[in-house]
């Protein structure tokens, strides 16, 4: 078996007729991920005991003759922000590096209950921080299609590890950017559900009101299956919706014919030229398969990054305060008073984008600014989201770039976070309006670097989104 090309279809149908046993795949998995996984430090660490039992178990399902689940025998890799009972959980922190988390977040459990196999935990930036897996305390991650270039960001190991073929289907976490950016930097399809969609609870805090947890596949439908597993409302999350999970891959029948797809022209005015051929090779592609393409207007597009770098640093600094040497954290050993004791393992434990967003955050919030900048750009999020509202009156999806750029080189960016902050141009107001956005790959660049296109559609119409990415990605596949 071909672990690296591997489907959630296909292994549904080697399982069944017993061409390979849940067990041997999870054993040739961990085998391939293990010689693989020094190319691109995707995984922080690798999980054979928990996934050889979650593979037993599917085969000892099997063989009384039960339904062990739309994940069955699936080999998975969950974004190391997610908490994994008894797993080693680090956030790519040096202040959580020997983090034994007690409880599983509620999508580990869901995956797990639906057969999934976890085999390991994916890096990412520190605290899903970044934009480019640079800011990881185990280092960065190298994009599998050109390992001098960045895999994109945060959840960069989760990207890469479907790119690579080191996992089957992952999960990852967005803020503002972090599954779709990397997704479309590796050429997989990556989802960010509606705020609320899947449930929050085990996932370590950045932003609350704007973190997601999604699914990251090599197809749409694989990453479709995935999300259905994973989404509903969960007790344990007061803000996961009580809406019905349909059967999402049931919505992927080909038709588009007749559905109205809006091009926002604020999105396309920064493009370099080669993405902003592939996304008008896209946009093509659905005119012939019968979608009928407008251009509409977002106008506080402008507003997006500035909004979102106050709202995500000010939730930031307060989620982050619990870090403090006392609970959770590695304790700094210098200290001969409590305030040094804090002192010190915050800033021996802290990267530098942590801290810049710790100490951004705070000032935003501090008494007498709180009203010049958290509560106007609380102002604004209203009208980013009021724009999509009304697009939607107009159109039945949006179609636009994920970024303005295909993957840059590894330490281009680092140096001027501001650049690096405008990488999620185009990401941020999705998350910010918190509606369905996800990331389909639609070909490459001269230099053989994967491009995405970006749709999104109203809250909680993931169904119909995905069957546009399906559209597209069938498309992409005619050439
Ligand atoms: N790159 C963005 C940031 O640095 C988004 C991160 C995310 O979505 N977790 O905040």
């Amino acid at each position: 078996m071909e672990v690296s090309t591997l489907t959630i279809d296909a292994i549904r149908k080697g399982l069944h007729e017993r061409t390979f046993s849940a067990v041997e795949l999870a054993g040739e998995a961990l085998r391939f991920a293990e010689a693989e996984n020094p190319k691109t430090n995707a995984y922080i660490h690798l999980s054979p005991e928990r996934a050889l039992a979650a593979a037993q178990a599917v085969d000892a399902a099997l063989a009384r003759g039960e339904d062990p689940g739309p994940l069955a025998g699936v080999p998975v890799a969950v974004k190391d922000v997610i908490v994994t009972r008894g797993l080693r959980t680090t956030c790519a922190s040096k202040l959580l590096a020997n983090y034994i988390p007690p409880y599983d977040a509620t999508a580990v459990q869901k995956l797990e209950a639906a057969g999934g196999v976890i085999l390991g935990k994916a890096n990412c930036d520190e605290f899903a921080m970044g934009s480019s897996n640079e800011n990881s305390a185990f280092g960065p991650v190298r994009n599998p299609v050109a390992p001098d270039r960045v895999p994109g960001g945060s959840s960069g190991g989760s990207a890469a590890v479907v790119a690579q073929g080191t996992a089957v289907v992952s999960l990852g976490s967005d803020t503002g950017g972090s599954i779709r950016q990397p997704a479309s930097f590796c050429g997989v399809v990556g989802i960010t559900p509606t705020y609320g969609r899947v449930s929050r609870y085990g996932l370590v805090a950045f932003a609350s009101s704007l973190d997601h947890i999604g699914p990251f596949a090599r197809n749409v439908r694989d990453a479709a299956t995935l999300l259905g597993a994973i989404a509903g409302r969960d007790p344990l999350d007061s803000t996961s919706a009580n809406a019905p999970v349909p059967d999402y891959t049931a919505a992927l029948d080909g038709n588009v014919s007749g559905m109205r797809i809006g091009l926002p022209k604020e999105y396309f005015r920064d493009l370099t030229s080669e993405s902003g051929q592939r996304i008008q090779a896209v946009v093509d592609g659905l005119r012939r398969q019968g979608c009928d393409i407008r251009e509409i207007s977002l106008p506080s597009t402008d507003y997006a990054v500035a909004c979102y770098y106050i709202i995500c640093t000010a939730e930031a600094s307060s989620n982050l305060a619990r870090y403090d040497g006392v609970r959770y954290t590695t304790r700094s050993e210098s200290s001969e008073t409590l305030s040094d004791m804090y002192r010190n393992t915050r800033g021996e434990g802290f990267g530098a984008e942590c801290k810049r967003r710790i100490m951004l955050g705070t000032y935003v919030l501090s008494a007498g600014y709180y009203d010049a900048y958290y509560l106007k750009a609380q102002r604004v999020r209203s009208l980013i989201a009021r724009d999509f509202s009304r697009a939607f009156t107009e159109v039945d999806a949006i179609v636009a770039p994920v970024s303005p750029f295909p993957a840059f080189r590894l330490g281009e960016k680092t140096s001027d976070p501001l650049e690096m902050y405008l990488s999620d141009i185009y990401t941020i107001t999705g998350s910010l309006a918190g509606i369905p956005c996800m990331s389909v790959p639609c070909g490459t660049t001269s230099e053989g670097l994967p491009v995405g296109a970006q749709i999104l559609t109203n809250h909680f119409e993931e169904a119909r989104m995905l069957r546009v990415a399906e559209a597209v990605e069938r498309e992409m596949a005619a050439g």
